[in-house]
């Protein structure tokens, strides 16, 4: 397993970074600063999950995912946004993203999301 993490934070960078191997220690994380680096991975190397942060420069998440879609890659898009709230959860859904996670993340909450994806099915 492979995941593509978007995040212009150092800060949330190690954080989001250090809980995905702390709870998939088996799974390869690699970590790019913004939505065009991640495009750039996405075009030429296979993930089975992308974690993105919304603000970033460049391009940021809304942009990622719309970008990833018109390409017709089917990589499941996950966003980590401190913006989830109220309205912001139907626009992050409206435009591509299959879920979201709430920062500062919360690793339990981060398992059950990310478990379906990341853990081959029916091994606990
Ligand atoms: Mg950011």
């Amino acid at each position: 397993m492979r995941i593509l993490i978007a995040e212009d934070e150092e800060y949330n960078q190690m954080v989001v970074q250090t809980m995905i191997e702390l709870l998939y220690p088996e799974v390869e994380v690699l970590m790019v600063s913004n939505g065009a680096e991640a495009l750039d991975k996405l075009k030429t190397e296979a993930f089975d999950l992308v974690l993105s942060d919304v603000d970033m420069p460049l391009m940021n998440g809304y942009e990622l995912v719309s970008e990833v879609k018109a390409l017709g890659l089917n990589v499941p898009m996950i966003c980590v946004t401190a913006f989830a709230i109220s309205g912001d959860k139907e626009k992050l859904l409206m435009h591509g993203f299959e879920r979201y996670i709430s920062k500062p993340i919360d690793m339990d909450d981060m398992k059950l999301i990310l478990d379906p994806y990341l853990l081959p099915a029916g091994i606990e």
